[in-house]
């Protein structure tokens, strides 16, 4: 039998939904038409309290179950129903088999390919009666700011634990692995002097900070790591020791053992510098303070080779004419956040090139290929 999407229905359904604006934490529009459609199909839609949370307009992410033909583990299928600025009054344009922006604003295939070809497998499932298994859709909000939606997501709703993020840019590439990051913030508190008539009283916190960053690996640490200092404020004259600088950082790596590392090692320089500019002043010691925060942004992202779904997509490619490649990121997304709650959903691409710039277009060839492979990947589930 010839199972086959309908393209036309699915274009269609993507230019509907980049017109809903739907910039991170205003939501709620896109939220409403979606629920009704996912309604519509015939699915028992539930609706978190995530929006309030984390300031949205929205009420929250949507979980949505779709019976099957047959009983079994959902397959889970999820996209992020936000984008980035500037995404308001988008203007599609299509021509030369490709999908642009008037322009002026991000097109919003990121993520409204996804969210697109969700509803026109679903569609497809139904309307053609075919045998599957049930599905579980997930929308998150706020994916572009931090992963907010599925950081609050109600785990307790998802019933499965394979399944499919579809949020990435070629359809060759599905992302299996991604890094785990930790936000690394310092502030240093030098000791005040006048620099004119007393400098060597002071601690300038500028030097603490140059020491430690002398003694530091930073930029690609190795394979898997990398750290960058991106943000830098502090002092406010020239002619005062600076008092106070704050550092603001970022370490990732693909493995958490190696990124524990790299923050003792930063930890360690900044403890040096500390130490080396410590000294005697009127016969008393003055120190450098340093206060140092590693909070957690987000975890890995690690899905094994071996696992259901990418066994299964990687079949559905070759069955489509897609030659895919297992691949790691050096960025997160929302699967990063479902792994660390035990969902094994690697991130497959769907078409989008030059994701979050006014020059986002959407290739109609490969978004309609991974319709096919989503579509095959849950037929096959649990078969
Ligand atoms: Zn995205």
């Amino acid at each position: 039998m010839n199972i086959k999407i309908n393209e036309k229905r699915l274009l269609d359904t993507f230019l509907k939904l980049v017109v809903i604006d739907s910039e991170s934490l205003s939501e709620g529009a896109i939220q409403k038409y979606l629920a009704a459609e996912l309604k519509k199909l015939g699915c028992t839609v539930f609706i978190d309290k995530a929006g309030k949370k984390i300031g949205s307009d929205a009420q929250g992410n949507i979980i949505a179950t779709f019976k099957g033909t047959r009983s079994g583990k959902p397959f889970l299928l999820s996209s992020h129903m936000d984008t980035v600025r500037p995404g308001k009054g988008v203007k599609p344009q299509v021509k030369n088999n490709r999908v642009t922006s008037g322009g002026d604003t991000i097109l919003g295939a990121d993520d409204k390919s996804g969210l697109a070809i969700i509803l026109e497998v679903l569609r497809t499932l139904k309307e053609q009666k075919l045998q599957h298994g049930p599905v579980q859709v997930i929308f998150t909000l706020n994916e572009e700011n931090g992963m907010l939606g599925a950081k609050n997501l109600d785990y307790s709703k998802i019933k499965g634990c394979d399944g499919l993020i579809l949020d990435n840019e070629s359809v060759d590439e599905l992302l299996i692995q991604g890094p785990e990051v930790r936000d690394f913030k310092v502030y240093i508190k030098g000791v005040a002097a006048h620099a004119g008539v007393c400098p060597e009283k002071g601690i300038s916190a500028l030097e603490v900070a140059a020491r430690a960053l002398s003694l530091m690996k930073t930029g690609r640490v190795d394979k898997e790591t990398v750290c960058n200092f991106g943000v830098v404020h502090g002092g406010e004259v020239t002619n005062v020791v600076m008092p106070y600088l704050e550092l603001k950082a970022e370490a990732r790596s693909l493995s958490p053992k190696k990124l524990e590392k790299q923050i003792k090692h930063m930890k360690d320089c900044f403890a040096k510098a500390a130490k080396a500019f410590t000294k005697r002043v009127d016969g008393k010691t003055i120190k450098p303070q340093i206060t140092i925060e590693t909070p957690l942004r987000y975890g890995t992202l690690n899905v094994p080779k071996t696992a259901p779904a990418v066994k299964l997509v990687q079949a559905a490619a070759k069955k489509n004419g897609v030659n895919l490649k297992l691949a790691a990121s050096g960025g997160g997304c929302d699967a990063n956040v479902m792994c660390q709650h035990g969902l094994l959903m690697p991130n497959l691409g769907l078409g989008v090139q030059k994701c979050h710039t006014t020059e986002e277009y959407l290739k109609i060839k490969e978004f309609c290929q991974a319709a096919a492979i989503v579509l095959d990947t849950v037929l096959a589930y649990g078969k």
